[in-house]
């Protein structure tokens, strides 16, 4: 088993005392506020703020398997706008291993990553600032603790996550679906190769395949750590020619191949439940239950009594907060505007509509407490399906009203278009009356939760509403059959 050096990097060394302590006061906390999470067995996993203290702090998870084995270094967000290999690395960021270290650096500029660019405007790449000699320092804190992370943990294999506009198999100097190395020792050249041959058989299409390439360019992470540090180091680039979901898909399982090629398992994962209060303290205070997996997989929120009056919402999304799911991580928020739920009606005594305090153009925030807690648990799980349950009073089929009772009301993006049609086709099934079907609209209605975390965050987002001409038997179960649906399709539920 390996060692850990801490020689030369201090603030290093301080931090994860700081970390270990942390862990032996607070024991096992709440997940939501916690220094570490102990999983069965020797398992630890806790994290670590490199350049803390700065604007540019961010965290590394460090999972320790308690048994000897390899040395994996994932990173992601080294530029800020290959989103994909976040992603992919917040996803791995939660496997449990069975041997070795599986270090995870998912925001490695994390200043770039929030403003969705390449750099931040005014400064250098972060990828072309790390040592392009054996005796150059690294120049910022940032570097220098990225850099002391590779040496001090003697990492074995080092996988940056990137993303590039153009197909390798297409045109010389593209980078898009490649493994770019610096050709290291041989047998990890063969472990690379695996790699990319299996990646490429579940790809048909020839132009998609990914090439194996060399070098990285100097002064990149994986040149340097290669180099100068002799890691095992190459990065990998998805083409953003391909949806986001199929990219981040490419990112997981090439980091999945590489840590079973060296011998790596992932451990059966346990699943955690958490209830956390939004906007605690103050009169608007509603729970919100989080199921995370532990397995990765995409990030479902699902919202009811945004309106206190629709109460098929309310009683679906409460029995949606206690079901099981196969992977990634279900929110469930069933009491959206608490104070409107308790009086039954639209919107609490005193207050406004909850559905219209959301941003309302991209550089606006939300107009109140409770729409800004609900907001800001949408941008920090960074959810990926967002289905907010509501009802109307008549059926859309009606001219004589307004109702839209009967629709899935989503904001327009492919992979929500798909979903959407499924979901109707489903439900539609069994409701034999043709002024009773489901219709398929969008936009959701400017200021409400599904129509700014869809245009202004990129979720793919809608609103369901079940007619309140049925029985409430009918609509809970609508509602329930609208939401399972969905998690089938994205393989949550079996
Ligand atoms: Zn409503």
């Amino acid at each position: 088993m390996k060692k850990v050096r801490f020689a030369g990097n201090c603030v290093l060394d301080a931090i994860i005392i700081v970390a270990l302590v942390f862990t032996a006061i607070l024991g096992a906390p709440l997940k939501s506020e916690a220094a570490s999470t102990s999983y069965a067995g020797q398992q630890t996993q806790h994290k670590i703020v490199l350049a803390v203290g700065t604007d540019y702090a961010t965290d590394l998870y460090v999972i320790q398997s308690g048994q000897p084995g390899p040395v994996v270094m994932v990173v992601g967000g080294m530029h800020g706008d290959g989103a994909a290999g976040v992603k992919a690395a917040l996803e791995i960021s939660k496997l449990n291993i069975d041997k070795g270290t599986l270090l995870v650096l998912p925001e490695a500029n994390k200043r770039a990553v929030q403003l969705n660019q390449r750099t931040v405007a005014g400064e250098a790449d972060l990828n072309r600032v790390f040592p392009k000699t054996s005796n150059e320092q690294p120049t910022s804190v940032l570097v220098q603790e990225i850099y002391g992370v590779v040496r001090d943990f003697q990492v074995d294999w080092l996988m940056d996550l990137h993303e590039s506009s153009g197909y390798s198999k297409v045109k010389k100097g593209n980078t898009g679906q490649s493994l770019i190395y610096y050709p290291p020792q041989k047998d990890a050249v063969k472990v690379f190769e695996k790699m990319v041959n299996k990646l490429n058989q579940s790809i048909s299409k020839p132009d998609e395949q990914f090439s194996m390439l060399k070098y990285p360019v100097t002064g990149s992470l994986a040149r340097s750590a290669a180099e100068f540090l002799g890691v095992n180091s190459f990065i990998f680039e998805t083409c953003n020619k391909q949806g986001l979901e199929t990219r981040t898909n490419h990112h997981v399982n090439a980091v999945k191949i590489l840590l079973d090629e060296i011998g790596v398992k992932d451990l059966p994962a346990t699943q955690t439940r958490e209830k956390v209060v939004l906007a605690p303290g103050t009169k608007w205070a509603t729970d919100l239950y989080i199921i995370d997996s532990g397995i990765p997989g995409p990030v479902v929120m699902i919202v009811g009594g945004v309106h206190g009056s629709e109460i098929a919402g309310i009683q679906a999304a409460t029995k949606m907060k206690d079901i099981s799911i196969e992977r990634g991580t279900l929110l469930v928020l069933p009491e959206a505007n608490k104070r409107a739920v308790e009086v039954k009606k639209r919107t609490g005594t005193g207050g406004s509509d909850l559905n219209r305090n959301f941003p309302k153009t991209s550089n606006s925030n939300p107009s109140t407490t409770l729409s800004k807690a609900i907001y800001d648990v949408v941008k920090k799980y960074k959810v990926d399906w967002l289905m907010d349950m509501h009802e109307g009073f008549d059926y859309y089929s009606n001219p004589a009203t307004d109702s839209v009772g009967q629709t899935l009301i989503r904001y327009p993006s492919t992979e929500m278009y798909s979903m959407g049609t499924k979901i109707i086709n489903e439900l539609n099934k069994d409701i034999s009356k043709s002024s009773h079907k489901y219709t398929l609209l969008k936009y959701p209605v400017k200021g409400s939760l599904a129509r700014s975390a869809g245009e202004f965050l990129g979720v793919n987002s809608f609103i369901f509403e079940t007619s309140m001409k049925q029985t409430l038997a009918t609509r809970i179960n609508q509602q329930l059959k609208a939401a399972n649906t969905m998690l089938k399709e994205l393989k949550m539920v079996i």
